[in-house]
């Protein structure tokens, strides 16, 4: 059973299952691969001069997939529920129990209202700052949550925000992903 189901896969769904994933939470990604990047040319993402949206989609998957998250590509998430103990998730492809389910769909709301979450008075997602809603233990990133601030950097960052939530509560104090210059070697 994946520990985190995220569903989205562009800057904000791929940069939270690569927190979890590095971090040995077992994350499964879902992804209909309709990502605004694909109309993208990035010249504002920091550390990187200059590159396609497509092919910065390509080398986020493969990075995330290389810290061991399951990608599922094409497949699309039709329902989630709150069981009680976590949450169960439906697909056109299967059924899936996950502990934390991190919502990274872009513009689309709709499985975050059908589970209840709250709204803000703006008609976005109501998420506290390390985007964690309404419903406990789920989350809501970029474009759901941010009124026109929709910048593939930022995505990036509520992603990561999502998951190092996740990653505190499951080790009980603040959790920091800090590699250092030896780790590389
Ligand atoms: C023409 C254009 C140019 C742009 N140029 C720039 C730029 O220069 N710089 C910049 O920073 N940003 C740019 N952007 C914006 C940037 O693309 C977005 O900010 C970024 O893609 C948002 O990332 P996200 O992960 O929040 O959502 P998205 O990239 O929209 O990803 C959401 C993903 O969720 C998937 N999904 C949705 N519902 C489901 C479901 N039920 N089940 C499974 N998967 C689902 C979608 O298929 C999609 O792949 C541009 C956008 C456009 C349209």
């Amino acid at each position: 059973m994946p520990k985190v189901a995220i569903i989205g896969g562009g800057p904000a769904g791929l940069s939270a299952g690569l927190f979890t994933a590095k971090n040995d939470l077992d994350t499964v990604v879902f992804d209909t691969d309709e990502t605004w990047m694909h109309k993208a040319h990035l010249f504002n993402y920091l550390g990187i001069e200059s590159i396609d949206g497509t092919e910065f989609t390509e080398q986020s998957r493969e990075q995330v997939e290389g810290f061991g998250a399951d990608l599922r590509v094409g497949e699309e998430v039709t329902a989630v529920e709150a069981d009680g103990e976590g949450f169960a998730v439906t697909t056109d492809d299967g059924e899936y129990d996950a502990e934390y389910v991190i919502f990274a769909t872009g513009t689309d709301a709709d499985l975050l209202e059908d589970l209840g979450a709250a709204f803000t008075d703006e008609d976005l997602v109501d998420v506290d700052l390390s985007m964690e809603t309404s419903v406990e233990n789920a989350y809501a990133t970029g474009a759901l949550i941010r009124n026109q601030e929709w910048q593939a950097v930022i995505s990036a960052g509520d992603g990561g925000a999502a998951a190092l939530d996740i990653l505190s509560n499951e080790k009980g104090e603040h959790y920091h992903d800090f590699d250092t210059p030896a780790d590389a070697e």
